[in-house]
């Protein structure tokens, strides 16, 4: 997006991973003013349902940033709920590793 068709809150633009770039303009709410980025899902098959609506059970990944945040977050929840957590990209790579950890364990590998 140019300069001049950028939303007059958004002076620098969005960070190279934000997704919403065509989205974002001048009459959005302070709170809705944020950057998101690339998702992803797990499908939990061991996981009990939070209800029974016949849908697969999902985690829910994706990256998100308010505009006057100063780095990403990962949100990280169940289905399309809002249970669930933001984590820092710090969290997130502490999280990756611990997960990787207890995976060789339980494969001893
Ligand atoms: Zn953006």
């Amino acid at each position: 997006m140019s300069a001049a068709k950028r939303p007059y809150w958004l002076p620098e633009g969005c960070p190279p991973w934000c997704l919403r770039v065509p989205e974002h303009s001048n009459d959005d709410h302070p709170d809705d003013r944020t950057h998101a980025g690339e998702d992803a899902s797990v499908t939990l098959t061991a996981a009990d349902p939070l209800d029974l609506d016949g849908e697969a059970e999902e985690m829910r990944l994706y990256l998100l940033q308010h505009y006057r945040e100063r780095e990403p977050l990962i949100w990280l929840g169940r289905n399309e709920t809002n249970q669930g957590g933001h984590l820092t990209l710090d969290e997130a790579e502490e999280l990756a590793g611990e997960l990787r950890r207890l995976v060789k364990i339980a494969r001893d590998e």
